[in-house]
């Protein structure tokens, strides 16, 4: 059976979005269980407070029914991801999700789903009468039914995600978007972002350094060239530190970086240190003569 995508792009009307044209009447449990959004994510992350709940009546099919519920969503959320890791939820599809497409033709034709009108609407209602109970360790497969049901007919449809990074179960805040590299969590993004500004922190200064190297191996190669030890040249060092300083005050790139609240350019003395003495005998051999 083929369900086009397209007539599914359902949300429930709390979720309401735009690009969604049709809004889902409420959705309301059976009176055993109790699902909502808080209660799919302490299941798909193996939640403790869920965990020590469960454990009041201890059967491995607990964790058989978390097991299969994370199986049907993750097919689902692996559907929006593409060859290159580049993840749309909006792409998510039952062409890739063969699973949960069996589960929801099999829920329907359990008649587990009821149209409950009351007022001037109606709830889809999840009847759990007929339901095993999750703990007589039978019947998980049953159980995980109607929750991959209640997933994909609300808003979690899309809003559900995966960090790709440390495979914990969130909410996305924005619907529509692509993620080059898969969807992540608030706290892997933001480990990632900063990551990346220290990264790109020490490259420009590596860049600056090598720059100043240049700079004083091009300026100073005749006299830098003439000297054994120019390290040891108290007024060599102090001439090459002047030139550098008045170079850094002039360039944009460089002054933010050497002239700071705690410092004001560089020193005859960071000439001698290993790293510029080194650097800057390197650029020498590179000069143009
Ligand atoms: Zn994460």
């Amino acid at each position: 059976m083929r369900t086009s995508t397209k007539t599914l792009a359902l949300t429930d009307s709390t979720q309401a979005t735009p690009g969604h044209s049709l809004v889902l009447p409420p959705l309301e449990f059976g009176a055993r269980a109790e699902v909502t959004t808080d209660y799919i994510l302490a299941m798909l992350n193996d939640d403790p407070e869920l965990l020590a709940l469960e454990a009041l009546q201890p059967t491995p099919s607990h964790t058989k029914v978390r097991r299969a519920l994370r199986e049907l969503v993750d097919e689902w959320l692996d559907s929006g991801l593409d060859v290159s890791g580049s993840e749309t939820p909006k792409d998510r599809n039952f062409e890739e999700s063969p699973k949960s497409q069996k589960a929801l033709v099999s829920f329907s034709k359990s008649g587990g789903l009821l149209l409950l009108p009351h007022g001037k609407t109606f709830s889809l209602y999840f009847n759990d009468e007929n339901l095993p109970l999750a703990f007589d360790g039978n019947g998980f497969e049953e159980i995980v039914r109607p929750q991959i049901a209640f997933i994909l007919l609300s808003g979690l449809r899309e809003r559900l995600a995966k960090c790709r990074k440390c495979n914990t179960y969130f909410l996305l805040k924005y619907l529509g978007k692509t993620y080059s590299r898969g969807t992540k969590c608030g706290i892997c993004n933001r480990a990632s972002r900063s990551e990346n500004s220290v990264k790109a922190t020490a490259s420009v200064r590596a860049n600056a350094v090598a720059t100043l190297h240049k700079l004083a191996a091009t300026r100073f190669q005749k006299k830098l060239r003439g000297v054994a030890s120019w390290q040891k040249d108290k007024a060599l060092k102090a001439a090459i530190a002047e030139y550098l300083n008045i170079q850094i005050q002039r360039s944009d790139t460089l002054r933010p970086i050497y002239y700071t609240a705690k410092r004001k350019g560089i020193t005859g003395k960071w000439t001698a240190q290993d790293e510029n003495w080194k650097g800057i005998n390197k650029a020498l051999k590179v000069a143009k003569r």
